[in-house]
């Protein structure tokens, strides 16, 4: 009961639609060890970035403390050497006496200049200074611990020389062992600031001495806009609030430490600590952008090398996973028939080999033979083409009936030949056929006959199944096609 080919034409169609592509389980298997390995690489990315900017802001720490350490190691030689300076002075001074001719006039005018300002007391407490000018200190505490015969270095002189905030260095004029006078030199809060901010760590940062209250002892320039160091400080931002007030508790406590602050978005970092004079405190800050552009250098740099590593392993898995694909296509289309995409006799017959080559037989024991039912007719008939249409609609059948693990081979001609996977007992075998004649029988207009046989127990021959699967057809073409016939022999010996 054959009827026209128009219907075949119909039901082809569905077999030239594109069958979506599912990843076979080794491909899925690559992919997720790409996508494993790229998320590591992340990670790793991460650590490392975060290693580098840890290392980074370490040294940062480290560097900062150090400068800190030269900058009050700094004021502390120069306000001895500047002491001893003016001990030198004191030793060959005249003492003064108010006359006005004394041999230390040339000098205080020589040394008065924009630094400091030196200063010659008689031991009433009145000072000579710059061209024949005086002045009284007597009510000083720093004027009279000289005059009890100490070095002194004074709290802060409001209005001052040059009528800024001042610090006077000041040494005893000694006769005798008699307290004669004092010999001082008067620094403004600028130019005392300028011998711990020279020229090469100005580059960099910032170092301040200021007292517990925030009045600065040695300034920077930009300070004069502020009071305190805590009132420049509470312009800037923080992290958590209150800082300001926690790092002035820990000025007054004389403690040392660190404090972060954000100026403009930007980070900063402050190193502070007591400096040895008074109660006084040191801040060393990083200021300048040269020290944050090297930091940001680095870091975009690491970014950058991150990225790039990131990019390259990506690029090279994915071209592995890709060669790899190609290289399984090509493969798989040697192995596969170009009409019908199943397997072709040579590719299963290599398999089947293998198979029953294995200590146990193998997973491959029972063959299935079909050959398609009155096919030179249909050739004859319709056109050779139609007869390929057929034979790739059969090739259809045949997958959609089988399981992915079975082995579907066009034999060659009208002849496919089929290996099932694992056990399979004759009710299996039974079903699988009538499956296969059912789809064929719904078609209607090709049927085809299948001879079946199963390897025996010990049989080591794959020749001698297909050979019985081939006997089983013919028996089922003579039968009168459109049927199976089940050599169902496995348990004979
Ligand atoms: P039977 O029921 O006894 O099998 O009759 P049949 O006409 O199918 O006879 P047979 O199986 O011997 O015929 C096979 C024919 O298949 C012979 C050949 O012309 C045709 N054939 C072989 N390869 C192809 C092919 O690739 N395309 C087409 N269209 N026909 C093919
Ligand atoms: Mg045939």
């Amino acid at each position: 009961g054959r009827r026209g080919g128009e219907q075949m034409e119909l039901s082809n169609m569905h077999y030239s639609k594109k069958r979506k592509y599912r990843y076979p389980a080794k491909s899925r298997r690559i992919w997720i060890m790409i996508s494993v390995l790229l998320v590591s690489c992340c990670i790793l990315d991460l650590i490392y970035y975060k290693k580098v900017q840890d290392g980074l802001l370490e040294q940062t720490y480290s560097d900062l403390k150090k400068e800190s350490n030269i900058a009050r190691g700094n004021l502390e030689s120069r306000l001895q050497a500047k002491q001893e300076w003016l001990e030198m002075i004191a030793a060959f001074c005249d003492i003064p006496d108010g006359s006005g001719t004394e041999n230390w006039w040339d000098k205080t005018r020589q040394f008065c200049s924009e630094d400091y300002r030196l200063e010659m007391g008689d031991t009433q407490g009145n000072i000579y200074y710059g061209d024949h000018q005086s002045g009284y200190v007597g009510d000083k505490p720093y004027y009279r611990e000289i005059i009890a015969g100490k070095r002194s270095i004074s709290r802060i002189q409001s209005m001052g020389y040059q009528d800024q905030d001042s610090i006077v260095v000041g040494v005893p004029i000694f006769r005798d062992g008699k307290v004669e006078g004092a010999v001082c030199a008067e620094y403004t809060v600028s130019s005392l600031g300028n011998l711990i901010n020279g020229s090469e760590m100005s580059q960099y940062g910032a170092n301040l001495v200021f007292t517990p209250e925030g009045k600065l002892a040695a300034s920077y320039s930009g300070m004069e806009h502020f009071e305190t160091v805590y009132e420049m400080l509470e312009t800037m931002e923080y992290k958590k609030q209150g800082e300001v007030r926690q790092f002035r508790k820990s000025i007054e406590a004389g403690e040392s430490g660190y404090l972060i602050y954000y100026n403009e978005g930007k980070m900063r970092l402050l190193y502070y600590q007591p400096v040895g004079i008074r109660d006084w405190a040191i801040a060393t800050l990083v200021v300048t952008d040269s020290y944050e552009k090297i930091f940001n250098d680095l870091r975009s740099m690491s970014i950058v090398i991150l990225l790039a590593t990131t990019v390259l392993i990506t690029a090279a898995a994915i071209l592995t996973a890709y060669a790899l694909k190609v290289r399984r296509k090509e493969i798989e289309k040697v192995k596969k028939d170009a009409l019908t995409g199943v397997f072709t006799r040579e590719a299963a017959l290599q398999m089947i080999q293998k198979e029953f080559g294995k200590k146990d037989g193998g997973n491959y024991r029972v063959c299935m033979f079909l050959d398609i039912d009155h096919f030179k007719e249909i050739n004859d008939t319709y056109g050779h083409d139609a007869g390929d249409r057929v034979l790739i609609e059969s090739g259809a059948i045949l997958k959609r009936c089988l399981r992915n693990t079975d082995i579907v081979s066009r034999y060659g001609g009208d002849e496919f030949c089929i290996w099932v996977y694992g056990e399979a007992d004759s009710t299996v075998l039974v079903n699988i056929a009538n499956r296969i004649l059912g789809e064929f029988r719904k078609i209607g207009s090709v049927s085809v006959s299948i001879g079946i046989a199963a390897a025996k127990q010990k049989e080591s021959d794959y020749l001698e199944v297909l050979k019985r699967a081939d006997q089983a057809l013919y028996k089922a073409k003579r039968q009168g096609r459109n049927q199976y016939v089940l050599d169902y022999s496995k348990e004979e010996t």
